[in-house]
């Protein structure tokens, strides 16, 4: 017998009938003789509706009052599984994130769970209770709600299995299973048996949402395994766990794509120290998270330019600070492009590998397609590119890799 904690996505409860097909789902679980805690989401574009309606009431409403309309999304589906949940003859009950004290920080819309109380759930498994908790949500250290994060439903079930020692962490969403590439964009894209915490974690940071970035985090930090796999259809899915040798044969097993991004650069700050400095500590104490920076110095030593990518969501923000702080440094100018969108490879066989940079380039100039930015790491490449490429850019990256191929 094992402990499972279950996360059903937007699409998987989108309506009653849906919601019906999750309860028969975990109800079969029971049957098998395991226990099970349920993670919610909100109703398929829900969280999106309730967003827009906050921007009609005012064009920059409070974060705090944001996340309180936010967090009904998934108050709704949680009561309403544990309600068709019961009418089936299972004992179930639903709970909010504050009711299982699920702490945060309170950075509304986008805080991280500092501590989960497993107590009410090991006492309701033990009666023979499903615990249905809403996903995304948790409550500051002033008993405020917050909000996760975009796709933070994920992180809120990978952090409950961490904190009650669950065996398996899964997560039933619209695919069935993490695929070479996003199988809405590239029809070849393959679905891969088992991934790495480690590629999953940079698959996820460059786009692919099909986990949340701190899920995987949470996952790696305590070991809970994740299959990510389709409420729809009874498939295998796929394994997110430690890497191992079969893994390594991979030189690339992913391509992603992110279209939420921005660039914004500063032309012909003075090249001395402490300007970069002074820039993104600005940014910094806004809380926002910069992703890509180049500097290039003029061949004189005077000036620099200074470019970076933020997310679309913290442009105007960031594009504020940075017009502040460019005229305290009598910089010439700030260039801005609301809309860019980044493509990466991403795999860990790039570690012991050489050539896959320039592959990466030659795809994309074979294509016509223009390089704005590049960074690197250990185990992944990124090019910053004109958004309306980005699907011929995935797509031609996908075939000049094999990724269509069968592993091993
Ligand atoms: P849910 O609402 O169930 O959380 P999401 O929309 O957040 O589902 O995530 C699933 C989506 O992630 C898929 O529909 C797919 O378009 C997208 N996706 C992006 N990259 C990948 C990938 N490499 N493998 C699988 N799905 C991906
Ligand atoms: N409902 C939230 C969202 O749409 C959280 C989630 O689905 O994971 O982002
Ligand atoms: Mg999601």
């Amino acid at each position: 017998m094992a402990l499972i904690v279950q996360k059903y996505g937007g699409t998987s409860v989108a309506n009653l009938e849906r919601i019906r097909n999750v309860a028969r789902r975990v109800m079969r679980t029971r049957q098998q003789g395991h226990d099970v805690v349920v993670v919610v989401s909100a109703m398929a574009g829900e969280t999106d509706r309730l967003l827009g309606l906050a921007h009609e009431a005012a064009p920059r409403p409070s974060e705090r009052e944001v996340d309180v309309i936010l967090a009904t999304g998934e108050q709704v589906t949680s009561a309403l599984l544990a309600i068709v949940l019961e009418d089936m003859g299972c004992r179930a009950k639903s709970y909010l994130g504050h009711q299982v004290k699920i702490a945060t920080d309170s950075v509304h819309g986008r805080a991280r769970i500092r501590s989960v109380d497993s107590f009410k759930l090991l006492a309701d498994l033990k009666e023979g209770v499903i615990p249905v908790v809403a996903g995304f949500q948790g409550e500051d250290e002033w008993g405020d709600i917050t909000t996760l994060g975009r796709g933070g439903s994920d992180t809120t079930a990978v952090a409950l299995a961490a904190a009650l020692g669950a065996d398996l962490c899964e997560i039933y969403t619209d695919v069935d299973g993490v695929y070479t590439t996003d199988p809405n964009v590239c029809e070849r894209a393959r679905k891969l048996r088992r991934i790495s915490y480690e590629e999953m974690l940079e698959m996820a940071s460059l786009g692919a949402k099909v986990l949340q970035i701190r899920a995987v985090e949470f996952a790696a930090k305590y070991k809970v395994p994740i299959h990510v796999r389709s409420s729809f259809n009874e498939e295998e899915g796929t394994l997110v766990c430690e890497e191992d040798e079969e893994m390594e044969k991979a030189l690339v097993s992913g391509v992603t794509y992110d279209r939420n991004q921005s660039r914004i650069e500063l032309i012909r700050v003075p090249d001395r120290p402490g300007v970069a400095a002074k820039l993104f500590q600005a940014l910094s104490h806004a809380a926002i998270p910069i992703d890509m920076i180049i500097q290039t110095s003029s061949a004189e030593g005077q000036y620099a330019n200074l470019a970076f990518t933020v997310s679309k969501t913290d442009f105007p923000k960031a594009l504020e600070i940075a017009k502040e702080i460019a005229q305290e440094l009598g910089a010439q100018e700030v260039l801005s492009e609301e809309e860019v969108a980044k493509v990466s490879i991403v795999g860990i066989g790039m570690r012991s590998h050489t050539g896959v940079a320039s592959k990466m380039f030659q795809t994309l100039a074979n294509e016509g397609i223009n390089i704005k930015m590049i960074s690197t790491s250990e185990i992944k490449i990124s090019c910053i590119i004109e958004p309306k490429y980005t699907e011929l850019a995935v797509r031609a990256l996908h075939d000049s890799f094999e990724l269509q191929k069968e592993e091993g």
